[in-house]
């Protein structure tokens, strides 16, 4: 199974690529939506693995059970980037409207998912409490 280290990285990865894509941002920005949501999907897999210790999201069904139950600050925001990378693969003609969705949901789920390091005790805060959950201090 792939494990945290390798959802770290295909983070990266798949975010860069889709840098990538932007560098043409009229022809690829259907592949610009997909792979921002391969990285979220990651980000995911990596804080379920790193978090709550859950080392096997089996398909994307399993995965939106989890965002639902364990990430709901992120639950809307990741359904609207799953359809949307859908819709990119399956559907519609994505835009440059849709593009701009995808990475504003993008940064948020980022942002959520993304440790806090404490800069009192430099603990690494996988869950975004707003309290360093070492020493206390307000993040
Ligand atoms: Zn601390």
């Amino acid at each position: 199974m792939p494990n945290f280290a390798w959802h770290d990285g295909k983070k990266i990865h798949d975010f860069e690529t889709s840098t990538f894509l932007g560098t043409n941002p009229i022809k690829f920005c259907d592949w610009e939506v997909i792979t921002l949501f391969y990285s979220a999907l990651h980000y995911v897999d990596s804080y379920l693995s790193n978090a709550f210790s859950i080392d096997f999201v089996a398909n994307h069904d399993d995965r939106k059970r989890w965002v639902n139950s364990l990430l709901p600050q992120i639950n809307r925001i990741y359904l609207v980037l799953y359809y949307l990378s859908r819709d990119s693969r399956y559907n519609l003609s994505i835009g440059a409207p849709e593009l701009t969705k995808a990475k504003s949901c993008y940064a948020q789920i980022k942002q959520v998912l993304t440790p806090v390091i404490c800069p009192k005790c430099g603990f690494k805060n996988l869950k975004n409490t707003g309290k360093c959950e070492t020493c206390g201090t307000t993040l």
